[in-house]
């Protein structure tokens, strides 16, 4: 077995008696992940689960998750990591889509489970997926009586690992296939880029069922034999806590999880020495957020990626991390990435283009579509439909999605860098630009926030605040104050959702 698979019995050939696992002040070793992991996979295996068939998991981040993606991994079958926060219907696509065999699923999504397999037929005698409760004490005793012997099936780094739909922020989900290669190699990226040790004990509360949680931290420590702290639901506090007592010392987060970290009151006194590697992902990490973080001595790394790569394709080190602060690095060791223009020919020092990456990270493409997996890819390279910069050095900028870029009076505007500046103004917590129509610019752009508790609103002055620092076309034409903005779980805009419910034209 050259796959995921096969890890947890090489690290219980090297480490067998250290933590790979801890939730709740329960432990699992590397002897244990492998015994309960193969354990599983004779359970599957009797449920009728086969090389190729696709198992679904649905719940919060829990050791249970790591045991089942490894049994998959054993058997040479496919994981579905499926979204907590999805409502039944959308997890019944997935697993319709997927052809999900068995959905796996924590107690306390027993119901949400029943009901998307339900939707999804699984009740008639169609025999849509089954469904195994996982985590509580039923879940002991199937890993009990279940048998123990090595798994000996073959499976290659080609092989498809897991299905992960992608979070949908525009469009219906699609399903990227990642292979144990690409799992492998982005693993071994980050172990190259983040200077990885045996010793590390990561904080995951970034969910497991989004790439960035499983493949930029969880998955390169459990390879290296460092532990995962593994945190069901975040919270800022509780967080602060425990990277005091299990002195964690890397955790991976997006800049809304940093941030509300740093917002918290037991912030200012909380100890957070041990602390080592905080990299930040998965969208562009506001300048007053490394700010905060640097008056603590903490240097943010920065990543840029996507699911469909395993996700990390651009790394900004800790060496970079200020004197190219707002980059989002260089390419990964095992990475290659171009901007180009829309003939496909490299943008020049400084000219917004599409950013397109290539490497053994990235997926072979969407399950079950061709069309769109053809069209995902140019000569190869995967189209990731974000705009970037590249400076003379090689660091490139991400400046937004390329849908997302505003054309106004022929200018166009990058979102990204105005909300920057308005995350500068006291009063505003989170905002979002978007385009809305013009009849004298075709476009304008309008600023949608949330203000500081307590503060009133006061659309000029927040636009003043802008005069002087970003040029005039750049400055939104209208404010709007909402309570909350629309995001995904993993805490990202839903950029498309703010302009349909604020983007009517004044
Ligand atoms: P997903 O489709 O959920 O895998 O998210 C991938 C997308 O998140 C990318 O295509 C980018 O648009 C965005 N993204 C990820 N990392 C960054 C970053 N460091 N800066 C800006 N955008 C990012
Ligand atoms: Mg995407």
């Amino acid at each position: 077995n050259e796959g995921l698979g096969s890890w947890p019995a090489r690290r219980a050939r090297k480490t067998p008696h250290r933590t790979a696992l801890l939730h709740d002040d329960s432990a699992v070793s590397y002897a244990g992940l492998h015994d309960r992991s193969t354990r599983l996979a004779h359970a599957l295996r009797a449920h009728g689960v086969r090389r190729g068939d696709r198992i679904g998991y649905l719940g919060p981040n829990h050791p249970a998750f790591l045991e089942a993606l490894f049994a998959a991994g054993l058997l040479g079958a496919v994981f579905v990591p499926l979204n907590t926060r999805l409502a039944a219907p959308e997890i019944a696509y997935q697993l319709t889509d997927s052809g999900t065999r068995v959905l796996l699923h924590a107690p306390s999504h027993a119901t949400l489970a029943a009901d998307a397999c339900r939707i999804a037929g699984g009740d008639d005698e169609n025999g849509g997926p089954g469904r195994i409760a996982v985590g509580g004490a039923a879940y002991e005793e199937l890993l009990a009586t279940a048998a123990a012997e090595p798994i000996d099936e073959p499976v290659a780094p080609d092989d498809t690992a897991i299905i992960m739909y992608t979070s949908g922020t525009t469009g219906r989900p699609k399903g990227a296939m990642l292979t144990h290669g690409n799992l492998t190699w982005n693993a071994v990226n980050v172990l190259i880029d983040h200077d990885l040790i045996a010793g590390e004990i990561a904080l995951v509360s970034a969910p497991l069922f989004h790439i960035a949680g499983l493949n930029m931290l969880t998955l390169p420590v459990l390879l290296k034999g460092g532990t995962c702290l593994l945190v069901g639901a975040f919270d800022p506090a509780g967080t602060l806590d425990l990277i005091e007592r299990h002195r964690v010392t890397f955790m991976f987060g997006v800049p809304a999880m940093f941030d509300r970290i740093a917002r918290h009151p037991l912030w200012s006194n909380a100890d957070l020495t041990s602390l080592r590697i905080l990299t930040c992902g998965g969208s562009p990490v506001p300048t007053p957020l490394i700010a905060t973080y640097q008056r603590r001595g903490l240097t943010f790394l920065q990543g840029y990626g996507m699911t469909e790569a395993a996700p990390g394709a651009l790394f900004l080190d800790a060496e970079h991390a200020v004197t190219k602060a707002g980059s989002a690095g260089v390419p990964h060791f095992f990475s290659d990435v171009r901007v180009v223009r829309p003939d496909l020919t490299p943008v020049d020092v400084g000219e917004p283009g599409e950013v397109l990456v290539r490497g053994p990270h990235v997926m072979p493409g969407y399950w079950g579509l061709p069309e769109e997996s053809a069209a995902a890819f140019a000569d190869g390279w995967f189209r990731t439909g974000d705009a970037a910069r590249v400076d003379a050095d090689g660091y490139v900028t991400i400046v937004d999605r390329l849908k997302d870029v505003i054309i106004s009076g022929g200018e166009n505007i990058y979102p990204a860098e105005v909300e920057n500046a308005l995350l500068a103004h006291p009063d505003i917590v989170e905002c979002a630009v978007i385009g809305v129509p013009d009849d004298k610019w075709g476009e304008v752009g309008r600023a949608v926030v949330v203000l500081r508790e307590g503060a009133a609103p006061d659309p000029d002055g927040v636009l003043a605040s802008l005069a002087g620092r970003l040029a005039k076309f750049k400055i939104p034409k209208s404010v709007v104050a909402v309570a909350e903005l629309p995001r995904t779980a993993s805490g990202k805009l839903l950029k498309a959702r703010v302009r349909s419910q604020y983007g009517a034209p004044p």
